[in-house]
This record gives C-alpha cells, structure tokens and sequence, in this order.
C-alpha cells in the first residue's frame, strides 16, 4: 500500500508525464550539461527536444495548442528538469510566466496571436522587471513609457538581468507609465515587448529596443542573462497586457501575481536541485572508504544524509501544497512565499552538505556536485530573496491572523 500522502499523489497521467521527464533528464540533460554548463553555452539540442515533448506547453490551454495541465503537474516536471539542471528550467520558466500572464489577464486578440506559437516553442518569452538600481524594490521602476502618436507608446531606460533577455521572441515588461501615481504601484504598466530572437540591436519595428552581451554569472550557464536597453522603441498599445483601457496602470498587480506561481515554480527547483545533491552525496558515501569503511558507515555521514531527505520531503510537500492550493482557487500568497523559502534554502543546504561529504572531489570540476553548487544559490536570489520572503511571509501572516 502507498504511504504517499495526497500532497505527493500523482495521477496516472502525472506519473506518466514524470517518468517521461525523469528519463529525458537522466539521458538527456545530466550527461550533457557539463558541456554546456563548461562553454557557457544555449543547450539548443535539448531545448529543441523538449520543444517535440511539448514542454513549452505545459500550463497553456489545449485550445491554443498546449497541454493545459495544472500548476501541481508543471511543478511536477520543474522538479524534474531542475534535477538534471536548473538552467533547463530557466529556459521553461520566464516563458511559463508569460504565458500566465496571458492566460489570466490578455485580451483574446493577445492569447490568439501568442499562445499557439509559445505552445509549440517557436516563441520563447521572457519577464522582466530588475533594473540595475533594483531587484527586491520594484516600485522604484524608473523605465517608463509615454503615449505618442500613432496609437503606440514610447520606452525609454535598462532593464537587468533578463533571463532569456537575447533568445525570446517576447518580453514581458513593467515600465512607469504614471509619474504622479501616489501610491507609484498604480502607475506602472506591462507590455509585451516583441523582438526578433537573437538580434542584438533592434531594426525597423524593432529599434530602439537592444541586447548588450550576456552577463557573466557563477553558476546558472547556458541560458542567457542579459541587460535591456530601450532608447525610444515603440511598442504598440495594442501590447499592453489586457489592452489599453483594462491593462493601463494595471501592471504592478499583474506582475504580482504571476510571480505568486513564479515562487511555487522556484520551489520546485530547490527540490529538483535538492533532490540530485541527495543522490549524488548517497552514492559517493557508499563508495568512498576512509578509516577501513564506507563513509556512509559514519554516523556523522549519516546524519548528513538523513537532514538533507528530511529537509527535501518537507520542502516537496510544502511545493506540492501551495501548488494545489493555487489549483483549487485558494489564496496561497502565505504558502508560495513558505515553499519559496524553505526549498530555495533546502537546495542550498542539500549541495552544501553534499560538497562536503564529496571531499576535496566535490570542488573539482570532474564531479557533478561542483555545477549544483555554483548553481543553487542563484534560487536563493531570483523571484524574491529569502529576505523578502519572510517580509512576504509576514506581512500574509499578519492579514490572515489580524488581532
Ligand atoms: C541569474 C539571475 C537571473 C535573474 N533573472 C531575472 C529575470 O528574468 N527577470 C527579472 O526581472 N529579474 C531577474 N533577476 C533579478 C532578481 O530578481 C533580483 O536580483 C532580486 O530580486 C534581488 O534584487 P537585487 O539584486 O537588486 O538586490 P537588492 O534588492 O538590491 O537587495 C540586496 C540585498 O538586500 C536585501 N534587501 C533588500 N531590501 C530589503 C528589505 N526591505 N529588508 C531586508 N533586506 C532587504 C536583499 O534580500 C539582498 O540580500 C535575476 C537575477 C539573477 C542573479
């Protein structure tokens, strides 16, 4: 009989869907990753495959040529992919947020013209809203955009740290388009900026909108990391996400939500890293020897071992919780903000402790650990630090239990 608990259970088409993206990362994406990962390289065999596996369609309704499966399942899969390589996910992650944001808040007009196209991953997107003064702060936007003629709206100022910032084909983006607005939330606006995947300096409908070379980063290689510069790049109004009349002004909010699922898909990285870290160190400490036995035979070992599961069953369940609250309608701020939190530092923790039951081998580039530690903190920073999680986490708290 199982003993999985309902936050674990899967149906028969997850367990199918699972196994299919176990497989592929166990044949696809862990062998290869160190090539990509050492080159600094866009890993476009493996996107290409999971492009035909429908990976990009996830979460996008059948009738615009997706799968139209829920947030439990894309966790599901995230778990996964992120097991073999958190930079796959990053691939899939900004463009699952796009097409979020699509879903709940695009016109038809918007959903009819994208989704099809971002269902089969002929069109990547991206998310934007970092600029090189702020990350956590994000009212301080100072990227803005005025109407001028000809029904499109100007943008001007640098964005940072786009992931998929050169290879999208969209970018979903949160500029000023109040100055006055008091509270500024209420002045800001998302548009879908499109551009042409992989040109650095925007022409013809596209000027004014350029990809200065990738960011140089420790860890989280193959996919891109770019700055934004839009210098007069004309966007068409009919870009604002939900159209002019009902999007104006309405892009803080938006923004907001989707990085509510944007923290249950991160979650799901921290297990996915987690889980490989647990694998990795259970197999070297079986066998490597010191002091005549397998290290695995010291209790202080085994206390490694047994913290890192411990913690990876906690964080797993807290995902799969907040994910299935979201399906079912349910406010989840409070429980996405935990699951962030807990298995962002879970995946920390876990290639932590496993570098150092790997010894001096896990800081040589032979040994996988290596990657997953130069990779996991990167979870610890993006959709919200672990410092704005617990401002997240108790500030929910607060409005849920207010005296
Ligand atoms: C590899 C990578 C990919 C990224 N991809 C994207 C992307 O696709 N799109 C995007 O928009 N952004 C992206 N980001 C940016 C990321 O979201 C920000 O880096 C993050 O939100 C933190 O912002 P910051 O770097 O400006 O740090 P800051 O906001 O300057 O914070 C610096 C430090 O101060 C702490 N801090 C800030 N405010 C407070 C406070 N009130 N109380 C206590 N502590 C505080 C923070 O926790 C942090 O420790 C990416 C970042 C990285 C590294």
């Amino acid at each position: 009989m199982s003993l999985a608990t309902p936050y674990t259970d899967k149906t028969d088409e997850q367990k199918a869907i699972c196994e299919m993206v176990r497989q592929f990362a166990d044949e696809q994406i862990i062998p290869n990753a160190e090539h990509y990962d050492g080159a600094d390289e866009f890993p476009e065999p493996i996107v290409e495959q999971m492009r035909e596996l429908g990976l990009f369609g996830v979460t996008i309704p059948e009738e615009y040529g997706g799968m139209g499966l829920d947030l439990t399942t894309y966790a599901m899969i995230v778990e996964e992919l992120s097991r073999g390589w958190i930079s796959i996910s990053g691939i899939v992650n900004t463009h699952f947020i796009g097409s979020y944001l699509l879903m709940k808040f695009g016109t038809e007009e918007q959903r009819q013209k994208f989704l099809p196209r971002m269902a089969t991953g002929e069109i990547r997107a991206a998310f934007s809203l970092s600029e090189p003064e702020l990350g956590s702060d994000v009212q301080a936007i100072k990227t803005s955009a005025k109407r001028v003629d000809g029904d499109a709206y100007e943008i001007n100022g640098q964005k940072m740290w786009v992931t998929n910032g050169l290879l999208s084909s969209l970018v979903f983006v949160l500029v000023r388009t109040d100055p006055t607005a008091d509270p500024r939330h209420r002045g800001m606006t998302c548009f879908i900026a499109e551009k042409e995947p992989g040109v650095a300096q925007g022409t013809g409908a596209y000027a004014g909108f350029d990809v200065p070379p990738k960011i140089r980063k420790l860890g989280y290689k193959g996919v891109e990391s770019t700055e934004l510069v839009f210098d007069g790049y004309r966007c068409p109004a009919e870009n604002i996400l939900g159209g002019e009349e009902a999007g104006l002004n309405r892009g803080f909010s938006q923004m907001m939500d989707a990085l509510e699922v944007g923290r249950v898909n991160v979650a799901a990285r921290g297990v996915g890293i987690a889980q490989r870290a647990l694998e990795l160190a259970l197999r070297y400490a079986q066998e490597r020897r010191t002091f005549g036995k397998p290290i695995a035979e010291h209790q202080a070992i085994q206390f490694k071992l047994a913290d890192m599961a411990t913690q990876i069953d906690a964080a797993r369940l807290m995902t799969l919780r907040a994910a299935r609250m979201k399906d079912a309608g349910e406010r989840s701020e409070l429980e996405a903000g935990m699951a962030k939190l807990f298995a962002s530092e879970t995946g920390h923790f876990c290639v932590e402790e496993s570098l150092r039951i790997h010894g001096g081998y896990g800081y040589s580039k032979e040994y996988e650990i290596e990657r997953l530690y130069r990779d996991a903190p990167l979870l610890l920073i993006g959709e919200g630090t672990s410092e704005i999680q617990r401002m997240v986490i108790g500030r929910k708290l607060l409005q849920r239990y207010k005296a």
